[in-house]
Formats: structure tokens, sequence, C-alpha cells
């Protein structure tokens, strides 16, 4: 049988969720010549798309003609429900591609759904947040068909520069949320750490000097202690609720397959905790505020 033909610019690309990570990914691609129309239900967020150099349009309707629709949605529910008002609106040849951080186990169901229907479906989260959005230059872990994988290689290349295949359908997911796990264990850590030097006396600046340099230092200690945690910004771009979404599903996946992970169960605790206690909208290097607000 012959291979399907690559998807390449200038083909038609629907884009839905323009939130922090689907405006400059989208931007990429709009930047690599590939046709697209941004979907989101906030006129805001379409703005913010338009303002972006992309198309965009009021309602769904509009994926009709996409050979490709990416999806960049807050949650696994969230890309069930927009999948299913797509679906009326689909050519029986689309590719569909979840960017979001997604459940791995609600994945597998509606990937096999969508594959028993007749379309090809990938899970392909990203890392590394919104200023390597914008740079192009993502963490990429795609899970499913080979074969899909390589129609989408070009839109892949647009938005990132570290591409992995992770293995079958939903396998890409369960890498991010384990990704993510470890990212906000490092975090906490970090942050306690410099809520307890900071008490002793030690400057928090020379502090992240000297993790930065030693066995101590981790994503937190070089990209977001000086930058938004010490300065207090908390603009990095990545909500709080979402973290704490990703390490439940980590500590989920653990639960569902017997495994005794006592800190990743404490882990998600916390980031639960501090989201019912934050602002909705607050960011995950607020975790800092919520970590003062247990000492008193
Ligand atoms: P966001 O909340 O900024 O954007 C999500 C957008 O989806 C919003 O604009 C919202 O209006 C829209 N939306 C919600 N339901 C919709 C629907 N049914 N149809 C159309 N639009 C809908 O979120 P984000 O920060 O861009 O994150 C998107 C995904 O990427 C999440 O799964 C997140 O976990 C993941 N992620 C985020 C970052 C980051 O740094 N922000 C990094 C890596 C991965």
């Amino acid at each position: 049988m012959t291979a399907k033909p690559a998807i390449v610019p200038p083909a038609v690309v629907a884009l839905i969720g323009l939130g922090n990570m689907g405006v400059p990914m989208g931007a990429r691609l709009v930047k690599a010549g590939f046709a697209v129309t941004g979907f989101d239900l906030s006129e805001a967020a379409r703005k913010n798309f338009a303002a972006a150099g992309g198309r965009t349009a009021n309602d769904v309707a509009a994926v009709a003609a996409a050979e490709v629709v990416v999806m960049l949605l807050p949650n696994g529910k969230i890309v069930r429900e927009a999948v299913n008002a797509l679906r009326p609106h689909l050519k029986p040849t689309t590719i569909l591609v979840d960017m979001s951080s997604s459940d791995p186990i609600g994945t597998r169901v509606l990937g096999e759904e969508l594959i028993a229907a007749g379309y090809e479906f990938v899970d392909a989260p990203v890392s590394g947040g919104v200023k390597r959005a914008a740079d192009g230059t993502l963490a990429i872990m795609v899970g499913g068909a080979d074969a899909t994988i390589d129609r989408v290689g070009a839109l892949f290349a647009a938005m990132g520069t570290s591409i992995f295949r992770t293995g079958a359908l939903g396998s890409g997911h369960a890498m991010k949320a384990l990704n993510n796990y470890v990212s906000s264990a490092g975090l906490i850590a970090a942050v306690e750490a410099l809520l307890i030097g900071r008490k002793f006396g030690l400057d928090p600046v020379l502090m992240t000097d000297i993790l930065n340099v030693s066995s101590g230092k981790n994503n937190t200690t070089e990209v977001k202690l000086k930058q938004f945690i010490i300065s207090e910004t908390f603009a990095d771009g990545f909500p709080l609720w979402l973290m704490a979404k990703d390490v439940r599903t980590a500590d989920d996946m653990a639960h569902a397959l017997g495994i005794a992970t006592p800190l990743a169960d404490l882990c998600a605790q916390l980031w639960d905790a501090a989201a019912q206690t934050l602002d909705e909208k607050a960011n995950h290097t607020e975790m800092l505020r919520y970590m003062e607000g247990l000492g008193g």
C-alpha cells in the first residue's frame, strides 16, 4: 500500500484552543507557511491570535476544510467535548493531533474511537512553556501510529526542536504527565529550600546562583527562581491549576498500575490544595505564596 502524503505548507490546518500555548504555537505554523484557522470559545483569545497574524473563525464549522486539526485545550475532558462538536464538520480524511496535556487513558479511548471511524489521531503534548513555544523550540512527545506521525512531521518541526516518538497511542500524554510530576516536585523542593534559607539568613539570589552550579540544580532553579519566584512576578504563563491537573494525572496512573508512589501522592495533594486556595488564575510559580501561607 502506498503511504498517504505528508502534510506540508500551504496545507490547511485548524487550531482549536488559542490560549497561552495555542497563540504562539499557531504563530509558528503560520510562519512555516501553513494556512491556519484558529478557533476558541473565547473572543479575547481569538483576538490574541488575530493580533499574532492568524486567521480566526467564530464557529467550529471552520474546521471543515482542514487537513489537520491541532488541539491545545486545558484537559482531555475538554478535548473530548471539542472533538464531539467538531465531528459533524470533519472531512473523513482529517488527521487530529491532541497537543494538550490530556489524561492518557482517556486519550486511548478517544483515539481508538476516532481511528475506528476512519480518522488518524496522535497525541503530541509539549514541554518548554510559552517562551519556547514562541521560539519554536518545544519538546514534543508523540504517541500513535508511525505512519500518521510521519505525515504531520512538518507541523512538529515548525513548533519544536526535540521530537520524540514515545510508542502507542496515549504514551505521549503519559510521558508528559510524568515529566510534569518530576518538574513539580523539583519546584516544591526549590521553594521549600528558599523559604528555609531565607529565614536562616541566606540571600535567595545567592542561593540560586549556588544551586545552579551545584547538585541541587533543576529546571526551577535555572529558569523560575530568580525570573518569577524571587522577583514575585509569577508570570511564566503556566497556570497552577494546569500543573495540579498534570500531577494528579501522573498520580492516578500510579494508582491504576498498582505502584506505590508516596511522594507523588503528597505532591498531588499539595498542588490540589494550592489550586483550591489560590485564585483560579494563579500561576504555578505562585506555589511560593501557598507554601508561605502554610507557615502562617
Ligand atoms: P489556556 O487556558 O491558556 O488556553 C486554553 C484555551 O482553550 C482557552 O483560550 C479556552 O478559551 C479554550 N477552550 C476551552 N474549551 C474550549 C472548547 N471546547 N473549544 C475551543 N476552545 C476552548 O491553556 P494553555 O496554557 O494554552 O494550555 C493548553 C494545554 O497545553 C493544556 O493542556 C496545558 O496543560 C498544556 N501546556 C501548557 C503549558 C504552558 O506553559 N502554559 C506548557 C506545556 C503544556
